[in-house]
């Protein structure tokens, strides 16, 4: 073996699949658990002290399976451990909950994910911690919103549905100086962790909602929580006292979705562009948000931070449909289907009026005018997917 880096291509095909794991196949095995069998005192003193350490111990610490995705994802975000949790959701608010007590402030971007919105305004407040939404562009403004209190910066890039880009290593540098023991995350779900090493600029813990391009086929959900050294220890912990697990089999699912994301990504990010440049000339679309066209705000540091893009964008339109001219629309696609969710096999489409996006942008003053259609673009190809989209425009004559 020569000692070069590997490419990307090549650990995500190879990441994780020790012999230990994998006893003689190419996967690793399916151990489904709850009991671990000890032998004799000594192997059961041995597993106790090694529990967290790749030790069979009991069910709710993992099997070899879980092992297998966890050293899986370490190796492909760069960090000391991955824990993992039954969807994305419960990653994101299991590790804010892992570090902060009532009375702290957490800085959290006004465009996240709605749900993770919702958890901010209604778990963190009954249990007394504030939250303060931020504008994703702030950049350098960060540094006015950063309290004594303040025990975690949250991060989400490109922002959910208009896929904003920040400047994060103004953010991350800005709120260092200010206080270096402050925890920053972020939500790394779009650049499916492998586009956006996170902990390279420095943050802490890389979140990624797995059910979507990790498992990559629509039908597993899983979270995955990947920390630098200084977290991991409290991330394990905190996450295995409020019961965070998976199964074995959806953690097999991810491994196995995770041999395929490279050449996904690159034929979603290939189709994806070819797709935002043709919506980009379309008379009817007022601007694309594909963080790889100059439309999209935070292009320049998209360009200068990331690896690639997937295959989630949206763009707006200069008209604010109404109710039937959304169902002629979306109703009649013959390959876009309408789904939550996104990052799998095949191509989805939602609408957004421009109302609903102003209510779940707290701090940001930039106003949507018209409707906004996010795409999924999935492995159909190209050409099959803009002539249903132009089949689309013309049904909204
Ligand atoms: C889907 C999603 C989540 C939540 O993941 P689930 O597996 O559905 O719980 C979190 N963050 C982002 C950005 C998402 O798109």
């Amino acid at each position: 073996m020569s000692n070069h880096n590997k490419t990307l291509e090549t650990t995500l095909v190879h990441a994780g699949r020790k012999s230990r794991y994998t006893q003689g196949s190419v996967n690793p095995v399916v151990q489904r658990a709850s009991s671990l069998v000890f032998n004799t005192v000594a192997d059961k003193k041995h597993a106790t002290r090694n529990r967290y350490k790749g030790e069979l111990f009991y069910g709710r610490r993992g099997t070899l399976t879980h092992f297998a995705l966890q050293d899986a994802m370490c190796e492909l975000e760069g960090g000391a451990g991955c824990y993992l949790y039954p969807c994305g959701a419960a990653a994101v608010t299991n590790a804010i909950l892992a570090f902060v007590s009532q009375g702290d402030h957490i800085l959290m971007t006004g465009a996240a994910y709605e749900p993770t919105q919702d958890f901010c305004n209604v778990i963190l407040k009954n249990l007394g911690i504030s939250t303060t939404y931020y504008d994703p562009m702030i950049g350098e403004g960060i540094r006015s919103l950063i309290q004594p209190k303040t025990k975690i910066l949250f991060l989400e890039s490109p922002s959910s549905l208009t896929l904003e880009v920040p400047d994060i290593p103004t953010l991350v540098r800005v709120a260092r100086e200010i206080n270096p023991e402050i925890v920053i995350m972020i939500d790394n779900t779009w650049a499916a962790g492998v586009l956006f090493p996170a902990l390279e600029f420095g943050i802490d813990i890389s979140i990624q909602a797995g059910t979507k391009y990790l498992v990559g086929h629509s039908d597993v959900m899983i979270g995955t929580a990947v920390s630098n050294a200084r977290c991991w220890d409290q991330l394990r912990e905190r996450s295995y006292l409020m019961g965070q697990m998976v199964d074995a089999d959806s953690a097999y699912m991810t491994a196995r979705g995770i041999r395929t994301l490279g050449i996904r990504l690159k034929e979603q990010e290939k189709s994806g562009i070819t797709i935002a440049n043709w919506l980009a000339q379309r008379p009817e679309v007022k601007a694309v948000y594909h963080p790889a066209l100059p439309s999209c705000l935070g292009h320049e540091f998209f360009k200068r931070d990331f690896k690639g893009a997937s295959g989630v964008f949206s763009f707006e339109l200069y008209e604010k449909l109404t109710d039937e001219q959304l169902s002629n629309f979306l109703d009649h696609f013959k390959i876009f289907t309408m789904a939550y969710s996104w990052g799998g096999f095949e191509s989805l489409i939602l609408a957004n009026q421009p109302e609903e996006i102003a209510r779940i942008r707290p701090a940001i003053e930039r106003k949507l005018t018209g409707t906004l259609i996010r795409l999924n673009i999935g492995l159909e190809a190209v050409e099959d997917l803009i002539a249903d989209l132009e089949q689309g425009f013309a049904r909204l004559k």
